[in-house]
């Protein structure tokens, strides 16, 4: 597999307001999700554990599913939420908030794209580091075992270019699916009757930092396997949660204090402000380095 990511960032934002075409593949088919963000990454209990650890609790959001035909449901907050066993499942991925960026050769614009993807080298600002995605270090190896179309490909359709280079098919070691993601990617909420008021706010794209934290935490604490979670280890990442104070929670509060509508003109806008707030920077395309 071999990927040419200069200029694209393509997996890392929501390029949605750019494309003639709907880009619909994750709302395709049952368990669509309640939210409406875009490629959200699913990461595993450890990494969400090892965010978490590294203080970028305000990095990470929830994303519960509508139920598919024949799913376990909860009735949360006025919605249908897939469950498992009467308990809302959800993945934790990376928040995506506005930012001005130039992918594919046009003109800034503000996009939603990932907290830590650098707007003005469209490259990840942990590219390497201990807390890197395995699902971002991999991509997009697990479409390609999965005969799923690819960002890669997508990007070539509507803005051309030759992105996906080589789909030499990787080893599929790190791909987690079926029974074995419960507890590991896929996790469940231990105690739903608190989440009426958090379900509505996360439907309505408004979460608090209390709500991502009740989820964030229920992951740390799950077991791998099992729908096992420790609820006194709930209660003390939460606390975590809600007070992690990263440059990423800085950023988000700036960006969407500041954006204009998703698809709009961004020349003017300030690409610093993460920078400024202390994220590590990236390397620019001419050294090693950088989302591929
Ligand atoms: S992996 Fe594919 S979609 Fe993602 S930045 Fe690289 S070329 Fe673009
Ligand atoms: S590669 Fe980096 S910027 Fe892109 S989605 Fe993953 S963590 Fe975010």
């Amino acid at each position: 597999m071999e990927v040419n990511c200069a200029g694209c960032a393509g997996c890392c934002l929501d390029w949605r307001p750019l494309s003639p075409e709907p880009l619909d593949h994750e709302r395709r088919g049952g368990r669509v999700p309640l939210d409406d963000a875009y490629n959200l990454v699913p990461l595993t209990r450890d990494e969400v554990k090892r965010f978490v650890d590294a203080g970028y609790g305000d990095a990470l959001t929830p994303r519960l599913f509508e139920p598919g035909e024949g799913d376990d449901r909860v009735r949360l907050g006025g919605h249908d939420v897939a469950a498992i066993e009467g308990r809302p499942a959800f993945f934790v991925g990376l928040r995506k908030p506005p930012k001005p960026v130039t992918p594919f050769g046009g003109d800034r614009r503000w996009l939603r794209a990932c907290v830590f993807l650098d707007p003005e080298t469209l490259q990840c600002r942990i590219h390497g580091a201990d807390h890197y995605p395995g699902e971002c270090a991999d991509y997009p190896g697990h479409n390609l075992v999965l005969d799923q179309e690819t960002e890669c490909e997508r990007v070539e359709r509507v803005h051309g270019g030759n992105r996906l280079v080589d789909r030499t098919e990787p080893p599929t070691g790190t791909l987690l699916l079926g029974p074995q993601a419960v507890g590991t990617k896929v996790f469940v909420h231990p105690v739903p009757d608190r989440l009426d008021d958090t379900v509505a706010r996360l439907v309505r794209g408004v979460p608090r930092d209390a709500d991502r934290a009740e989820f964030v935490a229920s992951a740390v604490a799950s077991s791998a396997g099992s729908l096992a979670v420790d609820e006194s280890r709930v209660a003390a990442v939460r606390d975590r949660v809600v007070a992690a104070a990263s440059w990423v929670g800085r950023a988000f509060a700036e960006w969407e204090s500041v954006a204009a509508p998703c698809g709009e003109d961004a020349t003017e806008a300030d690409t610093g402000v993460e920078d400024r707030l202390g994220a590590p920077s990236t390397p620019g395309w001419g050294a090693d380095g950088g989302k591929g």
